[in-house]
């Protein structure tokens, strides 16, 4: 039998109705529009993990491809715009870096901006390799507009995500799925039954007794992976001794100190590191740390006693395990969300990898043959993906050159994978940005971990000396002039917001 046909899904239910559950309801309904029957289930009473809040660029393609407005999007989701992460006391105590969307200048030949500023002097230039980066000059000022067409200008070097609150996304999705013919279904999930053949989920049964039954079931149902975990019994890989970090404690506050920011935070504290990301209403906070390390009295403490405004709420506590699923699809089961792992959000990427999700599932689509190469495909893509993004994070801790507190030396001493340490070393030698298939951060990304927390290069890229020794220095101080003046004319964050019609 070929795919399409007799052969096809007629029907899809999605499991869990939280921002990965509606992700999915309303990409499947905007891609299929006729023929496919999707519902999602989900359950008030066991409501969803509520956090989550910051993002990284390519979510506009997925609002884009939706065709979803910017600025209804914003205003529905009272989000805001972000233009990277700026790091305080990860490479050293009281140190500050940021981690920008987009690029460091623009190379103007075969060598990259980051050689340029060490052949300059690097740190002891004068000029803070931050000051190479368009987004970091607009926000620090606390500026934004959007990007410009216009390559000559250094405006079109910078790139931006939003921060929002995603449980008013998810009820915005909902919107548009259940516009597009979603059904959804309320109910707790009681139970489930396979196929005897092959092992397939049929169908699920509800508290009350009603029975869903699908060709294919995607499971967003969260931490505990309904489907793929205790119907199919998937298996877990355990990350936790790379990415120590097994909980968080999480509440909102009024915003104050630096406002509306765009830029979300992340500070290094004792046993973790406190997250903080401006919304339109208020600002999110929450503090991921080890438990080895810390009580979890003492974490909620030390998160109440740093906020820059009045908390609105009680600090509201989450465990988790590092690591990922052995598959992501399994059977007739494709995990998304947290049911497929989960790596703590030092870098906003699990909302990614929800989007990455469904991307895979729409590029591999299956019929109800469920064949057996775009399944081991999906898995094999999955499963790079997650490791590239592992390393990306793990290089924040194993880099620091703290060694105040037992977490920090332990990361610092710990082993790391090869894939991760030869990356370091190659930066460290000659400040060589190695890039592997599926890296989904780009050179600039890693530049600026690698220099932010003090991996600086030995040596230098052997075509600087080809050129002319004064070049490098001039073309830095340049770009920094340029950034600097460009930064100014931009609009104030809630400007920008309020003129392009986003504020709520
Ligand atoms: P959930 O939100 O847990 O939803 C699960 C759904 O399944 C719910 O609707 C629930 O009702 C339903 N369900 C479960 N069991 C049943 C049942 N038996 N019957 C019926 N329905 C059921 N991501 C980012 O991208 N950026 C961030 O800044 C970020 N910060 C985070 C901070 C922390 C501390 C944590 C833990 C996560 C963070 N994330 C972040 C991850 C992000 O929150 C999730 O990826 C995202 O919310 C998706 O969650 P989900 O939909 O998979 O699961």
């Amino acid at each position: 039998m070929t795919d399409g046909g007799d052969d096809a899904i007629r029907s899809v239910l999605i499991v869990g109705g939280g921002t990965a559950g509606w992700m999915t309801a309303a990409a499947l309904a905007h891609a299929a529009p006729r023929g496919l029957a999707i519902t999602l289930v989900e359950s008030d009473a066991i409501g969803t993990v509520g956090v989550g809040e910051a993002t990284i660029p390519p979510i506009r393609l997925f609002n884009q491809t939706l065709g979803i407005d910017e600025a209804e999007f914003l205003r529905e989701a009272k989000g805001s715009f972000k233009l990277g992460i700026e790091f305080v006391g990860w490479g050293r105590e009281g140190h500050r870096y940021f981690h920008p969307f987009g690029t460091h200048g623009k190379s103007f030949d075969l060598v990259a901006v980051h050689q340029h500023w060490l052949a300059a002097g690097g740190l002891d230039s004068g000029i803070a390799f931050d000051a190479l980066s368009m987004a970091w000059g607009a926000a620090r000022l606390g500026r934004f507009a959007a990007p410009m067409a216009d390559p000559r200008s250094v405006a079109s070097t910078f790139d931006y995500a939003y921060h929002f609150d995603a449980g008013l996304y998810a009820r915005f999705l909902r919107r548009y799925a259940e516009a597009r013919g979603v059904m959804r279904v309320e109910g707790r999930i009681a139970g489930h039954a396979l196929e005897a053949d092959r092992g397939h989920v049929a169908s699920v049964t509800l508290e009350d007794g009603r029975v869903l039954a699908a060709d294919l079931f995607v499971d967003c149902s969260g931490f505990r992976g309904l489907l793929i975990e205790e119907a199919l019994a998937t298996g877990y890989e355990d990350w936790t001794h790379w990415l120590p970090c097994d909980r968080a404690v999480a509440v909102p506050c009024v915003t104050g100190g630096d406002g509306l920011t765009p830029y979300t935070r992340s500070t290094a504290r004792d046993a973790g590191w406190q997250w903080r990301i401006p919304l339109q209403h208020r600002t999110g906070n929450g503090y991921v740390y080890c438990s080895r390390h810390i009580s979890d009295d003492e974490a909620a403490a030390t998160l109440m006693a740093n906020l820059d405004g009045e908390a609105l709420g009680d600090p509201r506590p989450l465990r988790f395990t590092t690591g990922r699923r052995k598959l992501f699809w399994n059977r007739n089961v494709v995990a998304i969300g947290l049911s497929s792992g989960f790596m703590e959000p030092l870098e906003s990427t699990s909302i990614h990898l929800i989007q990455a999700g469904i991307a895979k599932l729409l590029a591999y689509f299956p019929s109800r043959s469920f064949a057996a190469a775009g399944i081991a495909e999906y898995n094999r893509v999955a499963i790079t993906e997650y490791e590239r993004i592992r390393d990306f994070i793990i290089l924040h801790y194993k880099l620091t050159q703290r060694s105040d507190t037992p977490l920090w030396r332990d990361c610092a001493a710990m082993p790391i994978p090869d894939t991760l340490a030869m990356k370091i070393a190659h930066f460290r030698e000659a400040g060589r940005l190695v890039a592997r298939d599926m890296d989904l951060f780009g050179p600039a990304s890693w530049a600026a971990v690698h220099i932010g927390q003090f991996n600086i290069p030995e040596g230098r890229d052997p075509l600087l000396a080809y050129g002319d020794p004064t070049q490098s220095r001039a073309f830095v101080g340049k770009l920094a002039g340029a950034i600097g003046q460009m930064a100014e004319s931009m609009p104030a964050h809630a400007d920008w917001l309020k003129k392009i019609g986003a504020l709520a």
